[in-house]
């Protein structure tokens, strides 16, 4: 069955979508991308890793999940190929996929995703939801490994994709450019911050685990929050006047009960003997009236 009888060709989503397949249909040196079989909302796509990186002369194939409600909601992104920068067969964190629906403009499409995910590559994981911190040779030796990788559905993917100058891909839109620039300077900002990180402290460690499960990313969360380092700046300050305020006033309290201990008990006597007199006081009103 043909795609364009299976669906209905009204729904702007689906018009949508096969507007993208056509013009995905032929593949570039970077990407490819088709729907499988007879799915338009599953694509599989392969992206060669970027030159001059760790991932440099491998293939990595993967599949994209549409949404019913594509393109008012992003793509989800999995990737099926080992490659150190990202677990296969989870949807990985890109701030412009499915994690952050919020970053997603309907105007971006699979192209601006795939070309996200190259942009990603390269870039640290620090954390975020999906991503994995290997060492540059384990992920060379993957890149080399993904030249014969296969995928059950789509075959061996290193052929997948066009060699040489002859079919360059098409120019980047204007908003692209400005999306991978973000990205570009994001994981500069992340490399940065990471060596601040790891000379924080264990509590601020325990707090960042706090909100682990709510977040994708620094990379998204420094994308929607600008003022992120001064909150965790003010965070940290409050954290830290926290752990010092208790230790002085127990300090306070220490000298204070240490020379008056003698005075504590004269003053408990008095009161026990003043409560035993007025016990006295009422038995004998009670009993002897
Ligand atoms: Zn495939």
């Amino acid at each position: 069955m043909s795609l364009e009888s299976k669906y209905n060709l009204k729904s702007p989503g689906v018009k949508r979508l096969m507007r993208e397949a056509l013009e995905l249909k032929n593949p570039t040196e970077e990407y490819y991308a088709s729907p499988i079989e007879d799915n338009l909302f599953e694509w599989h796509f392969t992206v060669r890793g970027p030159p001059d990186t760790e991932f440099e002369g491998g293939f990595y194939h993967g599949r994209i999940l549409l949404p019913p409600q594509y393109p008012m909601q992003p793509p989800n992104i999995i990737l099926l190929t080992p490659n150190g920068r990202f677990e296969v067969n989870k949807k990985i964190c890109l701030s412009i996929s499915g994690y952050h629906p919020e970053t997603w403009q309907p105007s971006w499409s699979i192209r601006t995703a795939l070309l996200a995910l190259i942009a990603f590559m390269p870039t640290k994981g620090v954390g975020t939801i999906g991503s994995l911190d290997y060492t540059p040779e384990e992920r060379k030796t993957l890149a080399q490994k993904s030249q014969n990788w296969e995928c059950t559905t789509c075959g061996k993917i290193a052929d997948k994709l066009i060699t040489g100058d002859t079919a360059s891909s098409p120019a980047l839109t204007q908003e692209e450019s400005s999306m991978l620039q973000s990205i570009a300077l994001k994981a500069e900002e992340d490399a940065n911050r990471k060596e601040t990180e790891n000379i924080e402290s264990a509590e601020e460690n325990k707090e960042k685990e706090d909100d682990k499960p709510t977040r994708c990313g620094r990379m998204a969360k420094v994308f929607h929050e600008p003022d992120s380092e001064e909150t965790s700046v003010r965070r940290r300050d409050i954290a830290e006047s926290g752990s010092n305020e208790p230790q002085v006033e127990v300090n306070d309290m220490i000298n204070q009960i240490q020379p008056s201990k003698d005075k504590d008990i004269l003053w408990s006597l008095a009161i026990y003997i003043i409560l035993f007199l007025i016990a006295i006081l009422l038995i004998r009103r009670i009993f002897f009236m």
